[in-house]
């Protein structure tokens, strides 16, 4: 007898599957990563109507199945963020930060700081959180919940604070006297990077930060998430 399950959970990603169903990547406290098949999600009449939808928390009932494309069985919408989709750059930004997850998340791995991080981000973008500085913010905690925090608190080989450059493949800050090399790492956009580690989301935009600092912090990110993601 197929056995029922149910979580809470963010829908992650959502693709078409056969002619009128859809099978949905959601991330659950509990269970983890799940992948879901929606039978005849996509039918005018489908009974989950619009509560199957990228960046929505579900309530969800699903029938287990052991190779781990489990099937719907009920779903309750718990919270839209409408505030997200009526403004494309915070959608955008949403969107990114799932995709994210959902490539550096590994499936049925339950983790509950993964979780309440994902949970935080969508409700800091949808609240007004500048959805760049959102991306970085959100971008660093998670290089932190899995487990690839990067060193900023200084040099990493020798501790100095001066002349610092960026080294992913090493796993932080190096300085020049200590073989470091490529365009240097200013001590603004650095510590930045290490408050907003340190800052729940809700607070990030207490940082003040200038577009300039934004727009570096984010190269140096996502070039050490490219290197973690590679490697
Ligand atoms: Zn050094």
């Amino acid at each position: 007898m197929a056995t029922l399950d149910r979580d809470e959970g963010v829908v992650l990603t959502m693709r078409d599957y056969a002619e009128t169903d859809r099978i949905l990547t959601v991330l659950t406290p509990g269970h983890g990563k799940l992948s879901v098949l929606s039978k005849g999600a996509r039918r005018a009449t489908s009974r989950f109507g619009g509560a199957l939808d990228l960046a929505n928390r579900l309530q969800i009932v699903y029938y287990v199945r052991r190779k781990g494309l489990h099937l719907l069985r009920e779903v309750t919408l718990l919270e839209s963020f409408p505030a997200l989709r009526e403004d494309v750059d915070r959608l955008e930004a949403a969107l990114w930060g799932l995709g994210l997850v959902n490539r550096v998340v590994p499936a049925e791995t339950p983790d509950l700081h993964v979780y309440g991080r994902v949970r935080a981000f969508l409700g800091a973008v949808a609240g007004g959180l500048d959805p760049e500085l959102a991306r970085v913010a959100f971008s660093l905690q998670l290089l932190v919940v899995s487990g690839h925090q990067p060193r900023l608190d200084g040099c990493m080989a020798c501790g100095g604070e001066n002349e610092l450059t960026w080294h992913p493949e090493r796993g932080g800050l190096l300085c020049r006297a200590c073989g470091g090399g490529g365009e240097e790492v200013s001590p603004k956009v650095w510590k930045s990077m290490s408050a907003l580690i340190r800052f729940p989301l809700d607070r990030a935009g207490r940082l003040r930060l200038d577009q300039t600092t934004l727009s570096r912090m984010k190269g140096l990110v996502d070039g050490f998430w490219r290197h973690q993601l590679h490697r």
